[in-house]
């Protein structure tokens, strides 16, 4: 059990409210000054016992044994509308046991950072944790400078990371480990109980999940930017956005976080990340996985090296989407190999182009064609795709329709993200609310928006993004 620090004089940034109705939240109260005291921390409801959860993880390649919940609290969990179990945490609530050297605390910029970012993935249809509202405190945190702090208030699957199945393991005695084990299968794969090697079942369903995350970050171009293993949920879903953006211009070694200075967490590098940190969960399941440590390693390498063929296949089937392609040819890669290339070779805006294709299909190419600086390589590159949509049987309207399903027009811009940010913490909200009316409906063009549609301007290029703020 532990306290969040009192916020002096908390006062709401921004609250979900189509999220506190889902959770079955009566969104009046909510908006209640003591509303408000529970999201910040201040309030603890009868039956709420929050805590500091303790985990551990390879931080950019290097263990720690002892990591947690240094700056946040899990308050409790709630059931749903839907009638699923969900975790109700707060980030930037004062330290805990965990903080080591830091202050606990977080402050508006990044916390409506991971909101926003947060938001839109799920409006893009990606597995997420949630924001329920970002909440100010009223007192000031000292970065570079003094700065307004904030308390996330964050609603996720659950908060099981590979890092809290490093922690287990660490105990000689298994049990710990067993019982973390039996409840995350219980909590997020019920279905895997009744197998006849459950622990094995439910790390296939592991990396099957995150075969899949990973595959849908990819084609939306997303770099998350810290995938620590305490930064990886068993749930499946996307969590901890500290450093992470979406890339504009298609570059495979696209890094923004500014201390990755050797790329390992980069984009193209980010599946072999993925299954890395799998292995680092194998590592610690090995004890229940089959009476021998030959066994066990023998079942679980068979697993992990499986993950490549599952996120290839998750990929490939995504892509072929993005192109309009419902049925498979061999040579699909190669024609979107061919595509990447010269989107690199030309840094071709990634969402842009993948939008302006619907309307390469309908007949219009001058969208696309206007991205790049050289149009012939384009050209031929869509002769080749135009001539393998023929061997399509839907129909050229309908296949543009389904590629704007999957295709977003907006995604949170890092130049509209940084701007929307820096107005917010000066005090104006209004950037901040439209932005989220924006991504809260990626897919569809509407009128008065293009401004977000737009790659950033040139003196954006070299972008770069901090963690832990
Ligand atoms: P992150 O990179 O945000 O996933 O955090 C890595 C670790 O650092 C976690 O154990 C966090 O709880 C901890 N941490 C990050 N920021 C702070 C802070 N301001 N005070 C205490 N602990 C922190
Ligand atoms: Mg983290």
């Amino acid at each position: 059990m532990w306290q969040a620090t009192p916020a002096s004089a908390p006062k709401p940034l921004i609250i979900n409210q189509q999220l506190a109705h889902d959770l079955g939240i009566d969104l009046a109260e909510l908006e209640t000054p003591s509303g408000t005291d529970f999201l910040v921390g201040n309030l603890v409801l009868e039956g709420s016992t929050p805590v500091a959860m303790a985990y551990a993880g390879h931080q950019f390649g290097g263990y720690s044994p002892r990591l947690g919940d240094g700056r946040a609290l899990l308050l409790g969990e709630m059931i749903n509308v839907g009638g699923q179990r969900r975790d109700i945490h707060l980030k930037g609530s004062g330290r805990t046991p965990f903080s080591r050297g830091g202050d606990g605390k977080a402050v508006v910029g990044p916390m409506l950072r991971e909101y926003i970012i947060s938001e839109a993935m799920h409006a893009l249809g990606i597995p997420t944790t949630r924001s329920l509202a970002v909440i100010a405190t009223g007192d000031q945190v000292a970065r570079e400078t003094w700065l307004p702090g904030a308390v996330l208030c964050r609603v996720a699957a659950s908060h099981l990371r590979v890092g809290t199945f490093q922690f287990a393991a660490q105990h000689e005695d298994r049990t710990l480990l067993q019982r973390l084990a039996d409840y995350a299968i219980d909590r997020h794969y019920p279905h895997t109980r009744e197998s006849d090697n459950r622990h094995l079942a439910f790390f296939q369903e592991v990396v099957t999940q995150q075969a899949s995350l990973l595959a849908q970050w990819m084609l939306i171009g997303f770099v998350h930017g810290v995938m620590n293993t305490d930064n990886m949920t068993i749930s499946g879903e996307t969590i901890d956005y500290g450093p992470c953006a979406f890339m504009d211009a298609f570059d495979p070694t696209t890094v923004f976080s500014s201390i990755d200075h050797q790329g390992r967490y980069a984009y193209a590098n980010q599946p072999h990340i993925a299954q890395w940190n799998l292995a680092r969960l194998a590592e610690t399941l090995l004890p229940l996985f089959a009476d021998t440590q030959e066994k066990s390693v023998e079942v679980a390498t068979a697993i992990l090296l499986d993950f490549t063929a599952q996120y290839q296949s998750f990929w490939l089937t995504g892509m072929r989407e993005k192109l309009g392609i419902m049925n498979e040819q061999n040579g699909d890669e190669e024609l979107i190999t061919e595509l990447f290339d010269i989107m690199q070779a030309q840094k071709v805006d990634f969402t842009s182009l993948f939008r302006s294709l619907s309307s390469s299909v309908r007949g219009d190419s001058s969208l696309a064609r206007a991205l790049f600086t050289e149009p012939t390589a384009f050209d031929r590159w869509e002769t080749s795709w135009h001539a393998r949509l023929s061997l399509e049987t839907t129909e050229g309207m309908a296949v543009a329709d389904v590629m704007d399903l999957v295709n977003p027009i907006y995604i949170p811009r890092n130049h509209t993200v940084e701007a929307v940010l820096t107005a917010a913490t000066e005090g104006d909200l209004t950037p901040l609310h439209q932005l989220l009316d924006v991504i809260a409906q990626p897919f569809k063009q509407r009128s008065g928006y293009e401004s977000f549609a737009t790659p950033a301007p040139p003196e954006f290029t070299h972008y770069q993004t901090f963690c832990g703020t």
